[in-house]
């Protein structure tokens, strides 16, 4: 069993292996030089000092010996060569497997702004990435432009700003967010850091990001604005790492395109994680996550089906995000909520609520902010798929259950 990529999904995998009572050799190749680990803190508690490498690691680093699975790490895989069944390593070595995962995540996307090659100018995915970041703003007062609005520009932003440093975000939409939750909640985040003392320049984005003698100095935006500025990040969302298994000549469509079994075009290669787009049995529809909750169930999927078992992704896709005190989660089918209603229940204005969106009669997707322990019951909502009355839905008095 062969694994290629050292995130979340790919550990998860490895341990599911086990698990499920694979006794047999198991390869971990991770070009990161780093026991696998997770991102979520990164950009919350780790680049703010508050957590340490624990919280990055989903299995500690002695995990692996014990169990027999060899990590190679700072090693990448360079190409797949599905009729030998081999995976070429960067020393020009080829590692045989009776079964692969493709479990390479996604790269930052790299806009050409001119000037994003200055120095000051960087991206967020790695713990290395993080590392600098941390060591850069954990004294404060810089002045930060953050090229792009979305749920990790906004993490990052609210980090940084807590750390005392000067925050500006440039973001194509007239309210962060918006088109994954709405402009109404999008509008909750937007508050929130602006009542910190985050700048907004909305919409628009980088026309030029300035510098003098190599470094940056300042970033035009497209709507006129000068922002001094002396650290950039361009967090404009990502694109997955399908190069390996294009060149293996597996079906390509926004990700690697796989059943819901996660089984590729090629029947001893499977792939999930952030890489892969899935057909979900519930939308019928083919979609690519990239959050947490993801990796893990996808990579125990992908294990299951390595080893020949019936197994289907069908969760409910889950994320969550942190950004001052504002805690979220979200479940739920995000294509499914453009034409849905939206039924609050509780106060965006004291942030503490809950937003459900409800398409013909039946709740899709759901959403709590500071307020705990209901993803089950909301969960419950969307997969009964049950008709609801939103007028108890909106009633706090009215438990989620009784709905
Ligand atoms: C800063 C940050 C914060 C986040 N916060 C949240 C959050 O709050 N909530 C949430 O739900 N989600 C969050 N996410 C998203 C979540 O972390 C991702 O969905 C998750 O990391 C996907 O895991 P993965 O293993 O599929 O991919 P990745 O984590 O990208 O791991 C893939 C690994 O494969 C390696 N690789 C690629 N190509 C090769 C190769 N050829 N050979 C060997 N190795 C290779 C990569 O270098 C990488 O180490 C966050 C992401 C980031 C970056």
């Amino acid at each position: 069993m062969v694994i290629i990529g050292g995130g979340l999904t790919g550990a998860t995998a490895a341990e599911t292996l086990r698990t499920e009572g694979w006794s047999g050799p198991v390869t971990v190749v991770a070009d990161e030089a780093e026991t696998p680990y997770q991102r979520p803190p990164l950009s919350k508690g780790f680049l703010a000092g508050k957590e340490g490498d624990d919280a990055l690691l989903p299995y500690p680093a002695s995990w692996y010996p014990e169990n027999n699975v060899t990590v190679l790490q700072g090693t990448e895989a360079t190409e797949i060569d599905p009729s030998a069944h081999t995976v070429t390593l960067t020393d020009g070595s080829t590692l045989p497997y009776a079964k692969l995962l493709i479990a390479t995540g996604a790269t930052p996307r790299v806009i050409p702004f001119p000037g994003v090659d200055l120095d000051g100018v960087h991206y967020f995915r790695t713990k290395a990435d993080a590392m600098a970041m941390k060591e850069l703003l954990s004294a404060g007062g810089h002045n930060l432009v953050m090229i792009g609005s979305g749920w990790i520009g906004m993490e990052i932003a609210a980090t940084a700003r807590e750390l005392g440093n000067n925050v500006t975000l440039l973001g194509l939409e007239e309210v962060p967010l918006s088109v994954a939750i709405g402009r109404e909640l999008g509008g909750v985040f937007l508050n929130r850091h602006q009542e910190a003392g985050v700048k907004f320049v909305l919409p628009s984005s980088a026309k030029e990001i300035q510098g003098s003698a190599g470094k940056v100095t300042a970033v035009l935006t497209t709507t006129g604005e000068t922002l001094p500025a002396d650290v950039v990040i361009v967090a404009v969302g990502v694109v997955p790492n399908t190069a390996l298994a294009k060149d293996a000549g597996l079906t390509i469509e926004n990700g690697i395109q796989v059943t819901g079994s996660l089984a590729t075009s090629d029947p001893d290669i499977f792939a999930a994680g952030d890489v892969a787009n899935s057909l979900h049995p519930v939308t019928n529809a083919f979609a690519r996550s990239e959050h947490w909750a993801n990796a893990i169930a996808s990579g125990k999927v992908a294990a299951k089906s390595m080893l020949g078992q019936d197994a289907v992704l069908d969760d409910i896709p889950y994320f969550y995000t942190d950004q001052f005190d504002l805690g979220m989660e979200y479940s739920g089918f995000g294509a499914l909520t453009k034409d849905a209603d939206l039924v609050v229940r509780g106060s965006l204005e004291k942030r503490e609520f809950i937003a459900f969106w409800v398409l013909d009669g039946r709740v899709v997707a759901g959403m709590n902010v500071n307020i705990w322990d209901v993803q089950d019951a909301i969960k419950d909502l969307i997969s009964s798929a049950r008709t609801v009355d939103t007028a108890k839905l909106a009633d706090p008095q009215t438990p989620l259950g009784d709905i």
